[in-house]
């Protein structure tokens, strides 16, 4: 396996403090109620109805579906569809803020004897509060639990890799000790033997905060494993290979950090998912920091929030630098997956000139799942796209290193997506492909060009 790529940390600014900022709530939020893998959620409000903070706006419609809560106290001004930072726009509930940010009486009230509830009474609570497994599929998290029921290592991932993004590092070191009990339901409800957390070299402080935090909760199936900052070590295809040594695949799952916390505001304190924290950062944002955002409140709003805009950025970002989606306005809202909003400026975000391949095996040595991402990508230029899944296409896990490293700068993730498409769709309506391609356009600037190496 290629060790990964070594990255130049752009984390401190956002981590300058550790404190989780908390800005005021936003004026409006648009809260979608399909956000995630399986049966979208039932609104049950009418318009004109008001709200307190974690009430109920939508239920689950099935047991593979979730309820979706308010985020904010107010009216519910809009049912309809609304922007949406990955599928472009998706139905949703529009909650204008009185302000007054009001929300339920039970939310922080310890609930008793949650430590010891069944499995199944865990997964139930999951549903009802709203949980998702935090991944940009955004699986209801009681659906993947189910899926991975009796495994042996659970394994909560805090490498976050990506050079900007440290909205997990700022929680390991603001609430150890919840995230640590969160964990532990996670084990509890998917009836796990061990808890290995996994994080990298880069975050030795709050790895030795979790240990200290373990010694003294003396539970000795919990361990704190570190790995090289390497990228993309936090891709759990590769976590999992690392955790396999003696073990077969199917006994490990990955989670994380922030589904383990929300699992225990949801279960502990009652608390239903409705913020998240969001990394506000790159090189355009006056003060980068971590702050909890709500669920539904735009991309503008949260940039305001850490003091607003230093210069015009060629890019926003939904996620990483390396692999996130960049966004063509700033209307699209907060969601479960959003780990990082992301203002990159032209030098780091602008394409380069695109060159001939010099067939100088960068691309190859750095792939870290050893397919070849240059015969590929010469493959789907010229549409053979079985010779590209001969090469390997379909074990691409989308990291974007070779894009990094390509000295002609070639858009080499946006041909292996383009390869990929195809051989998942054979024949794409022109309209569906074009919209998926522009997207990978944008996508590919920014991981094309990202940073200095
Ligand atoms: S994007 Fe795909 S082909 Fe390129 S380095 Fe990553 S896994 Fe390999
Ligand atoms: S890194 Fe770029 S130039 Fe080098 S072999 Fe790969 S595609 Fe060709």
């Amino acid at each position: 396996m290629s060790p990964g790529i070594l990255l130049k940390s752009k984390k401190e600014s956002s981590l300058l403090s550790c404190k989780i900022r908390r800005p005021f709530p936003p004026a409006k939020v648009r809260i979608p109620y399909d956000d995630f893998s399986g049966p979208p959620a039932v609104p049950c409000v009418a318009l004109g109805a008001r709200v307190k903070v974690g009430e109920t706006i939508a239920l689950p419609s099935g047991g593979e579906s979730l309820a979706i809560h308010s985020s904010v106290a107010g009216e519910v001004t809009g049912l309809g569809f609304f922007p949406h930072p990955l599928k472009g726009i998706a139905s949703g509930v529009e909650i204008t803020s009185d302000s007054r940010d009001s929300r339920l009486a039970e939310i922080g009230v310890e609930r008793k004897g949650w430590e010891i509830f069944s499995a199944e009474d865990y997964l139930n609570l999951f549903r009802d509060a709203g949980l998702t497994d935090f991944k940009r599929e955004n699986m209801p998290l009681h659906v993947k639990i189910l899926k991975h029921r009796g495994i042996r290592t659970m394994v909560i991932n805090a490498c976050e890799s990506d050079p900007y993004v440290s909205a997990a590092q700022a929680l390991m070191m603001a609430h150890p000790l919840e995230l640590l009990k969160g964990a532990e339901i996670l084990r509890r409800a998917a009836e796990a033997e061990r808890v290995m957390i996994a994080t990298e070299t880069d975050k030795m402080e709050s790895a030795e905060i979790l240990k200290s935090k373990i010694y003294f909760l003396k539970w000795k199936n919990f361990e704190v494993r570190i790995f090289p900052s390497l990228f993309p070590q936090d891709e759990p295809s590769l976590l999992i290979e690392q955790f396999r040594s003696k073990e077969t695949e199917d006994s490990i799952a990955v989670f994380e950090p922030a589904a383990a916390f929300a699992a225990y505001e949801a279960v502990a304190l009652q608390k239903p998912f409705y913020e998240r924290v969001v990394t506000v950062g790159g090189e355009c944002i006056v003060e980068p920091q971590n702050v909890w955002a709500r669920i539904g409140a735009d991309f503008e709003f949260l940039i305001k929030s850490a003091r607003g805009l230093l210069r015009r950025p060629e890019k926003i970002i939904m996620g990483g630098a390396m692999r996130g989606m960049a966004q063509e306005h700033l209307a699209v809202p907060v969601i479960a997956s959003t780990s990082a909003v992301l203002g990159l400026p032209p030098e780091i975000a602008k394409p380069g000139r695109v060159e001939p391949c010099i067939r100088c095996g960068e691309c190859v040595a750095h792939c870290p799942v050893e397919i070849s991402p240059v015969m590929i990508t010469l493959a789907a230029e010229r549409d053979l796209f079985e010779t590209a899944r001969d090469y390997g296409v379909e074990r691409c896990i989308e990291c974007g290193n070779c894009s990094y490293v390509c000295p002609s700068k070639r858009p080499m993730l946006e041909l292996l997506r383009y390869a990929s498409s195809r051989i998942s769709k054979p024949d794409p309506e022109p309209a569906q492909f074009e919209t998926q391609n522009s997207k990978t356009n944008v996508e590919t600037a920014v991981t094309s060009s990202y940073g200095e190496k």
